[in-house]
């Protein structure tokens, strides 16, 4: 169980259900001048020590809004790139991180008889440019797929090739993962989940707000089909969109499936077939390579047993037309222009409310970013990882790990046998910065030039026979689930480890040069929310060893409880859009990530002072330049569509309630400006959240 600082989807690659990475479809518009970057060497510094003071809106009071206060006059300015979604801190160090992979990419493609990962770098890049060969090859590329579609006329025979789609286009009505056993993190399992759905969400089937979008894709369908020679396209897209309706209505919700306990269900594969008889699991095991798996645990029990009732109630026409348009729509960014074109409209334009699709280097640097990660990787940490910055990341993280000791300690609602069990899972964190030790060998990986399709699908062939692998060795501690070249983080419940890739220590969120505080109020913030996820909703659920084990008293779990019920009423609160609300239960533990994460910065900061006043720097005090920094890493702006989409599917808040949300629990935060009662954001000391 991963949890990431901000969700994939709002990245540039999208890993989906099949376990191929993904571009988002995008087209060939120059790079907004805004984005330019020349010196690739270094993130452009914000302001002299850190902190971008021209930003600021200090007509706006920090107490009535102090994302505007930090950052409004930023904010107001800013204008999203049409190949965007959003814009602002994150993304455009994550332009940078791009342009760099351009670099290095390209500087390996072009090697003279380059050998290796050169090579196949070379390779799969080139045959994404290679626009007019893709041109020329149409749909044909995907022929040999869609026939075997065609050719299975049984049930089993399309449940293996649902099975088969791990690591190949398509999709299958359940998705499967390699992942550390939740009740053993010292082996693999085999993890089963609901899929089928061709939406963001369920609620999209569901929800009458989303029934325009709703409509767009059935036409979406119809158009895909149509463009894949598919017979009768309109009458099958109503069955295919009429089909995943019935599985959205059985399918659990994002905030049930956030439960780490009722999420783990051990089955034999016998005692599988017997929970949910309709469905071939056999075939479908076999096709995923798996069917050797004695054992898998599964996500949802009760809508696998619907779902599979599902698919046996649904004619076997109706099954091959939805397999198909799932192989079309996932392989569309790699076929001709009007496939890209047609995926962009809908997935790009229509449900996002992007403009404009983005430039094809940059979707080729994404696909091989996905496909080759850590191969870029090691190229992109030897041309721009300074290796000094590993060793203040370690002095920070050590700050961090200090101040939770200590909060933990004072802690007057916890019972000493639970603080003695958090304190040990506390002193068992692992932490991993900038790059992995060991990288990973894509030695087996064959790739040419002139085979985009086949690339893609090799790759992801490739990965999933990876995955598959491991179920035969021990847990690989070593192994990392972002590349160097990522800017976000995460924390591991099963492996119990926080993990910053090299791309993140970088301004608004780490400078080496820059005032103490701003880091503290950046990466350190950043720092303690990853840290913080292992004492969240769910990842308190998971012991020193990574084990899904209540070590808590139970009077001290009600506690919490009552505490992160609080927190998740007052997100609930907040309106992002009209008509749609952030959702506290299911981002309940991200904020409260963002909560603790604060807290453990700005202790971090103070004991960093070993005691002695922080210097006034422009005016500004200590605490002052520390809430300031953090509200500025999440200056951005998004679209409309992207945020109804994030409210409903992605348990991280909105970037502006991360910033008003979290410090108006914070007391400091009200000395540090003198916030009053009056003030819009103000919450009285009683009511405000308190939990680590
Ligand atoms: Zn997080």
């Amino acid at each position: 169980m991963k949890l990431a600082l901000l969700s994939a989807a709002a990245a540039l690659v999208l890993t989906c259900a099949a376990g191929l990475t993904v571009a988002h479809a995008a087209s060939d518009t120059a790079p907004p001048a805004a984005v330019e970057q020349t010196d690739l060497t270094r993130a452009p510094r914000m302001g002299p020590w850190g902190f971008d003071l021209a930003g600021m809106n200090r007509s706006v009071k920090p107490g009535d809004d102090f994302f505007q206060f930090a950052g409004g006059t930023y904010v107001d300015k800013l204008v999203i790139p049409a190949d965007r979604t959003g814009w602002g801190s994150f993304n455009a160090l994550r332009e940078l991180s791009d342009t760099r992979g351009r670099a290095v990419i390209e500087r390996a493609a072009a090697t003279a008889n380059a050998t290796g990962e050169a090579a196949q770098i070379g390779a799969l890049y080139n045959s994404f440019m290679d626009e007019a060969r893709v041109e020329s090859l149409d749909a044909a590329p995907m022929a040999a797929d869609l026939a075997a579609i065609k050719a299975a006329t049984s049930r089993e025979a399309l449940a293996g090739l649902m099975g088969s789609s791990q690591g190949r286009f398509g999709s299958g009505f359940f998705g499967a993962y390699i992942g550390q056993d939740a009740k053993d993190p010292t082996r693999y399992a085999v993890y089963l989940g609901q899929s089928g759905l061709g939406l963001p969400d369920r609620d999209y089937y569901l929800d009458p707000k989303f029934a325009e979008k709703k409509t767009a894709y059935r036409a979406y369908v119809a158009r895909m089909l149509t463009m894949a020679g598919w017979a009768n396209p309109d009458k099958a897209a109503d069955a295919i969109v009429a089909l995943e309706t019935r599985i959205a209505e059985v399918s659990w919700t994002k905030v049930e499936q956030r439960d780490a306990d009722k999420t783990y269900n051990p089955f034999t594969t016998a005692e599988l077939t017997a929970l949910a008889p309709a469905f071939p699991w056999q075939a479908y095991l076999k096709g995923a390579s798996l069917s050797g798996a004695e054992r898998v645990i599964v996500g949802e029990p009760t809508a696998f047993v619907k779902i599979a009732a599902i698919f046996a109630a649904t004619p076997v026409e109706t099954l091959r037309a939805w397999s198909a348009f799932h192989v079309a729509d996932q392989a569309a960014p790699y076929l001709s222009k009007h496939f890209v074109d047609a995926n962009f409209d809908f997935r790009g334009k229509t449900l996002n409310g992007q403009p404009e699709q983005r430039a094809r280097w940059k979707r080729a640097v994404a696909l091989v970013g996905g496909s080759l990660g850590e191969a870029v990787g090691k190229l992109y940490v030897a041309a721009y990882f300074p290796p000094e910055s590993k060793a203040k990341m370690e002095k920070l993280v050590a700050d961090l790990r200090v101040a939770l000791k200590g909060r933990i300690e004072r802690l007057d609602w916890m019972s000493p046998e639970t603080k003695a069990r958090a304190q040990a899972k506390l002193a068992s964190l692992n932490v991993k910065i900038g790059y992995p030790d060991k990288w990973r060998d894509y030695g087996a990986l064959s790739l040419t030039a002139g085979d985009l399709y086949g690339n893609v699908v090799r790759a992801g062939q490739f990965d999933w026979a990876w995955q598959v692998g491991k179920l035969n060795g021990p847990v690989d501690r070593q192994e990392w689930g972002m590349t160097p070249q990522t800017v976000n983080a995460y924390y591991d419940a099963t492996m119990n480890e926080i993990v910053f890739p090299a791309a993140i220590l970088q301004p608004p969120f780490f400078d080496p040069d820059a005032d103490p505080a701003v880091n503290y109020g950046g990466i350190g913030a950043v720092i303690g929310h990853e840290i913080s996820h292992g004492f969240d909703d769910e990842g308190r659920k998971f012991d020193a060893d990574g084990t899904l084990r209540d070590w808590w008293q139970p009077q001290d779990a009600s506690k919490f409880e009552v505490q992160a019920a609080r927190l998740g009423a007052l997100y609930s609160s907040f309106e992002v859009l009209p008509g749609a609300k952030v959702n506290g239960e299911l981002t309940m533990g991200e904020n409260i990530g963002d909560l603790g994460g604060i807290h453990i910065a700005l202790d971090a900061y103070r004991l960093s002072l070993g005691g002695g006043p922080a210097p006034i720097i422009d005016g500004l005090t200590g605490d002052q330049r520390f809430f300031l920094a953090f509200a500025q890493i999440w200056r951005s702006k998004y679209r409309d569509d992207t945020l109804r989409q994030q409210v409903v599917s992605d348990p991280h808040s909105p970037a502006y309630f991360r910033v008003v949300g979290t410090v108006r629990n914070v007391d400091a935060w009200y000395d540090a400006f003198g916030v009053k009662p009056g003030d819009a954001m103000y919450v009285k000391p009683e009511d405000r959240v308190r939990i680590w």
